[in-house]
């Protein structure tokens, strides 16, 4: 069957399989390559990009997200999972650089200069969408290929490639599916109605969540 995953080593992972289980697409959770099997899309989830590439690294899955993206998987990051995928860096060694972008981490400031953006991203939505920055990158650079999707105050906020999508925010931690909504088209999984999620939507709902064993 297929399906999305969304990597689970670390960061925000539950909030990505909310959404998706609110527009009823396939998802499970990635923390070994076998989680890797039948799936056509991977999403990296914000976190720590350094301990996300240790950890990428410590168990092998690094090799086997390149191998699989280059087989036609489709990868989307979301803040430090757009670090990841970054070609470039600035001042540091990329992670598994398969996308052709160059980043700068921690681009605003602290984690005190974190900030919410209700923006028009016409590609994506209809509708304006609401977005959370959180310790985000900028994307400086776009490489042959990739297209960007959103640019404010003269860096990219969102691009794409054939294979990959990459956001310096959190979609998921807004009550906007429309990305997820996006991402599902990009694998393949098209999910009929844009649909916004409610005013049911609690922003801590994963607070009492308890992992299925
Ligand atoms: N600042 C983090 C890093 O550089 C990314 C923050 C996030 O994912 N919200 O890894």
């Amino acid at each position: 069957m297929s399906g999305i995953g969304v990597l689970d080593l670390q960061g925000g992972v539950v909030e990505h399989l909310e959404h998706l289980a609110a527009l009823g697409v396939p998802a499970s959770r990635v923390k070994g390559a076998k989680d890797l099997d039948g799936l056509t899309g991977l999403i990296l989830p914000g976190g720590e990009s350094t301990c996300l590439t240790r950890l990428l690294h410590g168990c092998g899955l690094d090799r086997e997200i390149a191998e699989r993206c280059h087989a036609g998987l489709k990868l989307w990051g979301t803040c430090a999972g757009a670090i990841l995928l970054a070609r470039e860096v600035v001042g540091e060694v990329a992670s598994l650089g398969l996308m052709d972008i160059r980043i700068q981490r921690n681009a605003f400031g602290s984690q005190l200069d974190s900030f919410n953006l209700t923006v028009a991203v016409p590609a994506v939505a209809p509708e304006p969408i609401p977005l959370t920055f959180i310790r985000a990158p900028k994307i400086l650079r776009l490489g042959q290929g990739v297209s960007p999707l959103l640019e404010i105050d003269g860096y990219c906020a969102a691009a794409e490639d054939r294979n990959s999508l990459v956001t310096v925010f959190h979609p998921e931690l807004t009550p906007s599916l429309a990305f997820h909504r996006y991402f599902a088209g990009k694998c393949g999984i098209p999910v009929p109605i844009p649909r916004i999620a409610s005013a049911a939507w609690q922003a801590d709902s994963w607070v009492g969540y308890a992992p299925i064993p």
